[in-house]
């Protein structure tokens, strides 16, 4: 996070330049073109200029990316169509075939690496260390769920037999899933959610987020380049009131997949139960938080702010793990916060695109405003402890907002979840530790936690008692890792189960026992 001065975990200086550096030659070949896309339906989609809209760049709004065609309620439709006749075909094609196809595309991702990430930037503000990372999440996510598909759906599972029966659990798809992703991670979350409905029999409907269209539609070309049919997984950009209200109120989606807000979440919801004739839908969910961390006074306060200012700023904040509330105790909360104030410091908030940058844009202006009317409100509170200082060059076209720190008395101060590099202080003295964890259970939402402690009972303690889906001890918030570091919430932080893991593609699937009498 701290640019040229970033180190390996063993404190080595790494020479990011150098590693970086053909990446970038060829992400410059990429930079200047602009991408017009269309829908991409089991059928062709005819120009309609009215339903054009221009995509410009986060750090740059003088700069266009290109432009997305829209799409409409009735091409919605007739996608849902083409769907529904899909199932049975996709549902009975034999899972090595699906699975093979979830290979291909995650090496067709990996030889396009440059040109995703140089949309990822343009398109999304990524730093360039985002998308590599994006990038490598959506091809783990790939290959981890080809694996598991291959496990949970190739053969027949065994059931005893005390009866002298055989019986037999068989795992197959569902029926026709939409998928409804974020801007936050273009690539590894619409991927994820994607090819995990896809593998597991089901066609797929996606509707990418607004803001991340052209993205979208680069990663749908390559998953169809790489064998998936056009029926079984078809892209349809626009917004939600069209495309995602007629995707929740037709009875033939079985389920969808969804991650961004918790409100939006609740929407789905409703629309989806209020269908006539439906059959019981699934809803997978993927939501807000409102992370927190607690530092004792036995931590190393180094790594506390390390790890702090990755947890909260990385990803200008655009994070659901991110860090929001960092509680501190008391006795050393003051050294702490001067660390971190001389940590926010040197932070560069700039063009993604340089490799010194620490913190890009936000996403877009509706985002930029509103994390900017909270900024000023909490400032007028007199709640500044610490606030960045933008590169005035770079910054003046763009949706760019300084990392800010505030102290409040405790999470139950929060109204909603400020979705960019806004970090809460508040400090606690040891005895109040207990309140400390009910107030943030009591908050409902339950995604990520850390904390930073060198007693390893106090750390277990705490581990034990907060209701969240992911904790970490002693280092960042952030960065779930595939297969290895399952992530997903709890209560208004989502349904689960968790992306990345072994449970995953089980909510995709229906579950049907044979039994024959032998
Ligand atoms: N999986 C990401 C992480 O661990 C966060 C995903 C999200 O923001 O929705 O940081």
């Amino acid at each position: 996070i701290y640019g040229e001065k970033r180190k390996n975990s063993k404190g080595v200086n790494l020479n990011i330049n150098s590693q970086y550096q053909p990446l970038i030659d060829t992400m410059a070949t990429f930079m200047d073109s602009e991408h017009h896309v269309k829908p991409l339906l089991a059928f062709d989609v005819e120009d309609d200029a009215a339903q054009r809209h221009d995509v410009l760049s986060p750090y740059d709004t003088r700069q266009r990316v290109g432009s997305v065609q829209w799409t409409t309620s009735e091409q919605a439709q007739r996608a849902v169509d083409a769907a529904w006749a899909a199932f049975p075909r996709w549902c009975d094609t034999p899972v090595e075939e699906r699975a093979q196809i979830l290979e291909r595309f995650a090496d067709l991702m990996e030889e396009h690496l440059a040109e995703l990430m140089t949309l990822c930037s343009r398109e999304g503000g990524k730093l360039l260390t985002d998308g590599v990372d994006e990038i490598r999440e959506a091809v783990d996510f790939c290959r981890y769920y080809a694996m598991r598909a291959r496990e949970m759906f190739d053969a027949p599972i065994p059931l005893p037999g005390p009866t002298g029966e055989s019986n037999e659990l068989i795992l197959s798809g569902k029926g026709v899933f939409a998928a409804i992703s974020p801007w936050n991670f273009p690539v590894a979350i619409f991927c994820g959610q994607m090819v995990a409905a896809a593998v597991a029999g089901n066609p797929v409907l996606a509707k990418p987020a607004e803001q991340t269209s052209l993205i979208a539609h680069r990663v749908v070309e390559l998953l169809h380049e790489a064998g998936m049919p056009r029926d079984v997984v078809q892209l349809l950009p626009g917004d939600g009131p069209t495309v995602g209200s007629v995707l929740t109120g037709d009875a033939r989606i079985t389920g969808v997949v969804f991650t961004g807000g918790t409100d939006t979440a609740q929407l789905i919801n409703r629309s989806l139960a209020d269908r006539e004739g439906a059959a019981l839908p699934t809803l997978i969910a993927e939501t807000g938080g409102m992370n927190a961390m607690i530092v004792d006074s036995t931590a190393l306060p180094e790594q506390v702010v390390a790890d702090v200012v990755a947890s909260a700023f990385q990803s200008a904040g655009q994070r659901c793990s991110a860090l929001r509330v960092l509680y501190i105790q008391e006795d050393v909360a003051d050294h702490v916060i001067e660390l971190l104030k001389g940590a926010m410091a040197e932070l560069h908030i700039g063009d993604p695109r340089d490799l010194g940058t620490d913190v890009g844009p936000v996403i877009d202006e509706d985002a930029h405003r509103q994390l900017s009317d909270y900024i000023l409100r909490l400032k007028e509170e007199g709640r500044l402890v610490a606030e960045a200082t933008p590169d005035a060059d770079t910054t003046a076209h763009g949706h760019f907002i300084a990392p800010t720190a505030f102290e409040i008395e405790g999470i139950d101060a929060l109204e909603s979840e400020q979705f960019g590099p806004i970090l809460h202080i508040a400090r606690y003295r040891s005895a109040e530790i207990d309140h400390v964890i009910d107030t943030i259970n009591a908050k409902g939402y339950g995604l990520t936690f850390g904390i930073h402690s060198r007693n390893e009972s106090f750390a277990a303690d705490i581990a034990r008692k907060i209701r969240v889906g992911n904790v970490y001890v002693n280092r960042n918030i952030i960065g779930a890792v595939v297969g290895v570091q399952p992530f997903g919430g709890q209560g208004l932080s989502g349904t689960g189960p968790k992306a990345g893991g072994p449970h995953y593609l089980q909510r995709f699937a229906t579950e049907k026992t044979r039994t024959i009498n032998t």
